[in-house]
């Protein structure tokens, strides 16, 4: 945890005051609170001068009288980019929630929006704090805004938070939007956890001594602690379980965190030895890390009285990172974090940090009109999409497998009706060809073509075909194709 004490924090502070005098929230507090509050998430973060800076002045472009001008006059260029990332963020979002064609794609499209916009992923940690310190304060809203904001919430913050591998943020969003979507449903999952915490709590106190007395013996240093269960992947686990609770293995769980990998094993070894490790629950993060780069050795057990307890088992970074995700890794600093891991200090690399950066860099290169090589990125964070670009660097996503006429309605419903023809990386190819990770992607279009039925087997996006769909299905459109005769039915 960093605190920032800086002139320029304390004028910032200062000319954000100014601006936002007057102004109220809807709690009827002074309006500054929040950019405060944000201020105070992004110091707990850890995060740099100039995004504590941003989060002081991230409302005052939109609200206030304040210029992107002034603030770059005041406080540089980095503070004042971030503040316009942030800014266009919010206009760009409350722009896509009124075009009804989008609603099913509305998710994805915001988070192709968010990494397009988010040029510099300090963007998008400015708004998680944003958001998280909204949803902390929801209470002030009247119950149709609290729905709206908690439900997207739930389904593009929390998810983001969770992609970033900020697991502590991915709780709290998650729990406090729950309580507003589904108010009652949250009140009984909380109970239930916590009567089952309550019955859990005599047998967790004699396996956590059994085990520190085991681990003592071995001469491993270690903390344990329990983990509580969110309320909100308990609910959505119990949906994936037809609500069977005796099917969920992890409503109590143990952390253990060692110094280093070797003691990860070597503790997995002695808790086995003490209970009897249920089949198939053993799970080696560690080898093989999530996609999000979280890391952990986990094992469910059977203890003697017969309870099912999970165990977490993990280094003090490793911890870090599961808690603090991408966050983390600005605090430890990016060059250190590599030359120490080059040395051997750190067995764990957060693995979404380079996927960020190489993104950047990727379209960064691009725009200024630059050769890459694309097939060497690794996308690996969202393993079930791609990521596509257009010719001017700016970044699609689509769901893997997709084809050239689904990106060709991505960007637009006028392109994608005139298709041609496409080129990928520059070479001439066809719409059947499967577009992969990083490929460039250019539609050839004439106004005379007119949507195919044919198209149907060439596309996988729903937002694709429900375009064409509506295209083909008009006729009352002078472009459209004649629908086909259908026999009648009798
Ligand atoms: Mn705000």
């Amino acid at each position: 945890m960093t605190t920032t004490n800086s002139s320029r924090l304390d004028h910032a502070i200062e000319v954000a005051k100014q601006a936002h005098k007057g102004q109220l929230r809807k709690t009827g507090e002074p309006y500054i609170i929040h950019p405060l509050a944000v201020k105070k998430i992004l110091e707990e973060w850890g995060m740099d001068e100039d995004t504590v800076i941003a989060g002081v002045l991230h409302d005052t472009v939109e609200d206030t009288g304040l210029t992107l001008d002034d603030i770059r006059k005041e406080f540089g260029d980095s503070v004042a980019f971030l503040v316009d990332g942030v800014t266009k963020l919010s206009t760009a979002r409350n722009g896509m929630r009124d075009i009804d064609t989008y609603l099913p794609a509305t998710k994805d499209n915001f988070l192709r929006l968010m990494i397009a916009l988010g040029d510099d992923i300090r963007v998008l940690i400015i708004k998680l704090a944003d958001r998280l310190h909204n949803v902390r304060t929801l209470s002030a809203l009247p119950p149709d805004k609290q729905k709206k904001i908690a439900k997207e919430t739930l389904e593009v913050f929390a998810p983001l938070a969770d992609r970033l591998n900020m697991g502590q943020l991915r709780v709290e969003l998650a729990d406090l939007a729950f309580k507003y979507v589904d108010p009652r449903r949250f009140e009984e999952l909380k109970t239930l956890i916590e009567k089952y915490n309550k019955s859990a709590e005599k047998s967790l106190h004699k396996i956590e001594s059994d085990i520190s007395a085991a681990l003592k013996k071995e001469k491993i240093k270690f903390t344990i602690s329990g983990r509580v269960k969110s309320v909100y992947s308990l609910h959505k686990k119990l949906a994936k379980h037809n609500q069977n609770i005796n099917e969920i293995y992890d409503l109590t769980a143990l952390r253990i965190i060692v110094d280093d990998i070797t003691d990860c094993y070597l503790t997995l070894g002695i808790i086995h030895s003490l209970y009897t490790p249920m089949n198939g629950r053993i799970k080696d993060y560690i080898a093989m890390p999530k996609q999000n780069g979280y890391q952990s050795l986990h094992t469910t057990v059977i203890t003697k009285d017969k309870r099912v307890v999970e165990f977490q088992i993990r280094t003090r970074e490793m911890h870090e990172y599961a808690e603090r995700g991408l966050a983390a890794s600005f605090y430890y600093n990016e060059q250190k974090l590599t030359e120490n891991y080059k040395k051997g200090k750190i067995e764990h690399l957060p693995t979404n940090l380079f996927w960020i950066t190489e993104l950047q860099m990727t379209a960064a290169k691009l725009r200024e009109g630059k050769k890459v090589d694309l097939k060497k990125l690794k996308l690996n964070l969202f393993a079930d999409k791609i990521f596509v670009y257009t010719p001017k660097g700016d970044i699609i996503d689509l769901p893997a497998g997709a084809l050239p006429l689904d990106f060709a309605y991505r960007l637009h419903s006028e392109i994608g009706d005139h298709v041609v023809g496409v080129k990928i990386n520059g070479k001439m190819s066809n719409l059947n060809k499967k577009l992969e990770q990083g490929d460039i992607v250019e539609i050839l279009t004439s106004k005379n073509q007119t949507p195919k039925t044919s198209w149907l087997d060439r596309i996988i996006t729903s937002h694709a075909r429900h375009k064409l769909l509506h295209r083909l299905n008009a006729p009352a459109n002078p472009t459209a194709e004649p629908k086909k005769k259908r026999k009648p039915r009798k």
